[in-house]
């Protein structure tokens, strides 16, 4: 990790939504430090009351930094970011009702500030929070207009405060409804969002896995080929393809209906995958037929895959049906892949290794070589004849 990183790290944390919260401190900050600036300007002007505004200066800071802090720490100590969101805005507000006390002749501009903070609270608050702190902040405005009009009316003409009191309460009320409205905007927004997340997920998972085995469907099977088969050609490990078709599986459907022959289906996927690898990938090819790919495994290693989930296949017990009576069996082939052979001609060798184990009695698994000439070996059970490479 570079210098940046690290102290990027340090001053605004990892976390994505913290790292936000701090964005708009930030945001905040450099809106304090231009008010606080042009109140050292009023200060040198000699038209704001020295003290307060040095102390109110000094004040605005000490919150920023304040907040910094706190939001730091916020997950420590459970605060929530609404919870920051109104303790800044109240900080903020309250700052700029008592800047509008100490400043002289532009004060009026300085209402203006108001609004800004109302606009911040949109993005943490809920619109009835905003609209309440806005109420706040009416009452909070009137009493130091009202009490300064009393105390002090040569500096606070009555006509001239009404109608800034009555210009700032307008506005704060139709920003903080306007506001509002946006915010209700954003949640519907973010929910379509969620809602829109959520059906691509549902439309991936349609398009790419087979609703009756949850294995992958001969679509996604084929991305996944064509994947293996980018990756593999810089480095050469042998891949295996098997093809494994469920025997006599017409009989099932005609014994135990469609459903039963469903529950078959569903059984075999489950046993099948239980004898695979991580990287193994099982695919529904077509009605009762299966796809297997086992990247980085050699002909043997995949004809010994095959005969653990032939094993798994003939302890699994389904529903109503008799396996005594009529035993659920497969017949495999299985191919290796030659070098930068396309996986087409790799899954054709697999299919006609299949027939053969069709062709030779069916329950058993014909495993063919990549080389030309290398021929097929043994079938795994041991009435299978040795076939030569001619035969398939
Ligand atoms: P073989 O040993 O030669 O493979 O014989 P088989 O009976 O298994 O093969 P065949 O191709 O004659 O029959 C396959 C049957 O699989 C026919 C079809 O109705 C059934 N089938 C295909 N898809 C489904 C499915 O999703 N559910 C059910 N229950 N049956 C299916
Ligand atoms: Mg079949
Ligand atoms: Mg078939």
């Amino acid at each position: 990790m570079c210098l940046r990183h690290k102290l990027a790290r340090l001053f605004i944390g990892a976390d994505p939504q913290l790292r936000r919260m701090l964005g708009y401190w930030a945001a905040t900050g450099v809106f304090y430090t231009v008010c606080l600036g042009l109140m050292l300007v009023q200060i040198r002007a000699g038209t704001a009351d020295r003290a307060p505004a040095i102390f109110l200066c000094w004040l605005g800071m000490s919150s920023v930094l304040g907040c910094y802090v706190l939001i730091r720490v916020s997950r420590v100590l459970r605060i929530l970011p609404a919870q920051l969101a109104v303790l800044q805005a109240l900080i903020a507000l309250g700052c700029n009702v008592a800047a509008y006390a100490i400043s002289g002749p532009v004060r009026g501009a300085s209402l203006m500030v108001l609004l800004v903070v109302i606009v911040f609270c949109t993005f943490s608050l809920r619109p009835r929070a905003t609209l309440a702190l806005c109420a706040g902040t009416i009452v909070a405005l009137g009493a130091t207009i009202g009490w300064h009009v009393i105390h002090d009316p040569l500096h606070f003409p009555a006509q001239l405060e009404a109608v800034h009191f009555g210009l700032a309460a307008a506005s704060l009320l139709t920003v903080s409804l306007l506001t509002g409205e946006m915010s209700k905007l954003r949640v519907r927004l973010s929910r379509q969002k969620e809602a829109l997340l959520a059906a691509v997920a549902t439309i991936r998972t349609l398009a790419t896995i087979d609703e009756l085995t949850a294995l992958a469907n001969r679509r996604h099977m084929n991305d996944v080929l064509g994947e293996e088969e980018r990756r593999t050609r810089a480095r050469g490990q042998p891949v295996c393809i098997a093809l494994l078709d469920i025997d006599f599986f017409k009989r099932v459907n005609d014994r135990y209906g469609h459903a039963g022959g469903d529950a078959v289906l569903r059984s075999f996927a489950a046993a099948a995958r239980a004898g695979l690898r991580d990287g193994d990938v099982l695919a529904r090819w077509g009605g009762e037929e299966f796809l297997l790919m086992l990247p980085d495994t050699c002909l043997a290693a995949a004809t010994a895959v095959l005969a653990r989930i032939a094993a798994n296949v003939g302890a699994m017990r389904v529903g109503a049906i008799d396996a005594d009576a009529a035993p659920i069996t497969f017949s495999a082939g299985v191919a290796e892949r030659g070098g930068g052979e396309p996986f087409a001609d790799t899954i054709s060798r697999a299919d006609r290794a299949m027939y053969i184990a069709k062709s030779s009695g069916r329950n058993q698994i014909v495993p063919i070589a990549a080389e030309p000439g290398a021929g097929v070996s043994a079938g795994v059970r041991s009435d299978i004849r040795t076939l030569s490479r001619g035969q398939v």
